[in-house]
């Protein structure tokens, strides 16, 4: 993922924003022209940018080096908040690039925290529990004087789990004897300060904002146009098919939910990881599959496996599932999947980014120009980290929130920027995710202006 990405879509909102002679409007000409120039230096450059080499004594007997990174983007509304990735792919490009996301999405949801990310290049599926807890604990000894509950908090992404969150906790700990440590790290087990329904949140987030947009959306709103009437002929289906991209913490529960869901015809036609895709016309059996992957990590990629999972499909190439004729396609794998190579072949009528990233800029134009409504990552996927900000809140107030009350809170905070953004989309010639980069960036603008930064 470059960071152009975020870089230019941030550029392109301040430059409406400027257009906009509503917005700041008590700064006058020269005054307002210098400080939305400076307003887009402070946006897109991370505050700090930190590279450390892990020596990691391998199982093997080898000592191997493996690059790892924390990028604090911006930290105008709290403490960085961003997850740790661990992927064979982690360059710094592409933190800076998430870090900078992290940032316009907790600003987006109105949540005092600013964006931070980071990740190790390593793949953890080759790597023993051993291993994993050794650069986990390395990753905290070298960052530990840049994180901490009120400074940068980290939380699971991609390859990482409560599990790593629990040991990261632990050595935050033995380095910081005399500290509160509870709040060092989101995304921890239940027994271990942990927070109900954390590992379930994004996913569930991802999907419950595309059932806003399929129902909830049209029974509250009076507008009637070509957006409303695509939306419409999605959600009248007698059935909805669906494919979800990535079967890992955010793409089985989003899975799960559609296939459980009561309110909406949906059919969950094709999942994918990252060996194959499933595809069964009549439907596949969700809940055994999750069974399944919650033991062995990976989808069944052959018929003996499926057998053993009791599940029927067919097994097709793992990129297959991006093209595939369904309605609804949820990308919850990894960044650049719909890129100008196979934009064209795309044929799903509406797509929720449960990832970050994963349709380049030039993708997304030509998208937005074929009427392809997208769910903006900043917009779906934001459940984990706003149940990661219960959890902060938890281990502030040493006070246990039952699951349901973490479940109606993560809705109702979801719900209201969900419903700020669609007002303006329904209403205006901008994108989804072009509005919710207006509601967030506009945001942070507002604060940088009363913080008196801008001049
Ligand atoms: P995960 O590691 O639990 O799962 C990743 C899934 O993607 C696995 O099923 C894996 O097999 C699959 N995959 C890997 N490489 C692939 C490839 N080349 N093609 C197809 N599939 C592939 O990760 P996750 O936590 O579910 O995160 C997925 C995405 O969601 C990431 O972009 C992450 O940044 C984003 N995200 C995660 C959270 C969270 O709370 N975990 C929150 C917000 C956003």
């Amino acid at each position: 993922m470059s960071r152009g990405n975020s870089e230019t879509m941030i550029k392109d909102t301040i430059k409406k924003l400027y257009e906009d002679d509503t917005f700041l409007s008590e700064l006058k000409e020269e005054e307002r022209k210098r400080s939305f120039r400076s307003f887009s230096e402070i946006l897109t450059t991370p505050n700090k940018i930190l590279k450390a080499y892990l020596r990691i004594p391998m199982d093997n007997g080898e000592i191997k080096r493996v690059e790892a990174y924390r990028v604090q983007h911006n930290n105008l509304l709290g403490p960085y908040k961003g997850g740790i990735r661990f992927n064979p792919n982690v360059n710094e490009e592409e933190v800076i690039n998430l870090a900078t996301l992290m940032t316009l999405k907790n600003s987006l949801h109105n949540l005092p925290l600013g964006g931070g990310k980071g990740g190790v290049a390593i793949d953890p599926y080759q790597l023993s529990n051993r291993e994993k807890h050794l650069i986990s604990s390395k990753y905290v000894k070298y960052f530990a004087d840049i994180l901490g509950p009120d400074i940068d908090i980290p939380a699971p992404d991609m390859g990482t789990g409560e599990k790593e969150m629990d040991w990261m906790m632990a050595t935050y700990k033995t380095i910081h004897p005399k500290e509160e440590y509870a709040g060092s790290f989101t995304g921890k087990s239940v027994d271990n300060n942990g927070i109900k329904g954390r590992r379930e949140a994004t996913g569930k987030g991802v999907f419950f904002t595309f059932k806003w947009l399929m129902k909830d959306l049209l029974e509250k709103s009076n507008v009637k146009n070509e957006k409303t009437k695509l939306i419409e002929s999605v959600s009248k289906k007698e059935n909805i098919e669906v494919a979800i991209q990535g079967f890992g913490n955010v793409g089985s529960v989003t899975a799960l939910e559609s296939y459980l869901c009561k309110d909406l015809n949906i059919k969950v036609v094709a999942v994918s990881d990252r060996n194959v895709t499933l595809y069964n016309k009549d439907g596949l059996d969700v809940e055994k599959l999750v069974k399944y992957a919650s033991k062995h990590i990976d989808l069944p990629s052959n018929e003996e496996l499926l057998k053993k999972a009791e599940v029927e499909a067919e097994v097709l190439d793992r990129t297959d599932i991006l093209t595939m004729n369904v309605d609804v396609l949820f990308l919850a794998a990894l960044e650049n999947q719909i890129r100008e190579d196979n934009m064209k072949d795309i044929q799903a009528n509406i797509i929720v980014e449960g990832a970050n990233g994963p349709i380049t800029k030039e993708a997304d134009k030509y998208l937005k120009e074929n009427n392809v409504i997208i769910i903006p990552d900043i917009l779906a996927n934001a459940g984990g980290v706003i149940v990661s900000f219960f959890e902060w809140k938890q281990s502030k107030e040493v006070e246990f929130y039952d699951i349901e009350l973490v479940y109606e809170m993560l809705y109702k905070q979801m719900e209201r920027t969900f419903e700020e953004v669609m007002v303006a989309y329904l209403e205006n010639d901008y994108s989804l995710r072009e509005n919710a980069y207006i509601t967030s960036v506009k945001r942070l603008a507002n604060r940088v202006y009363r913080h008196g930064k801008l001049f």
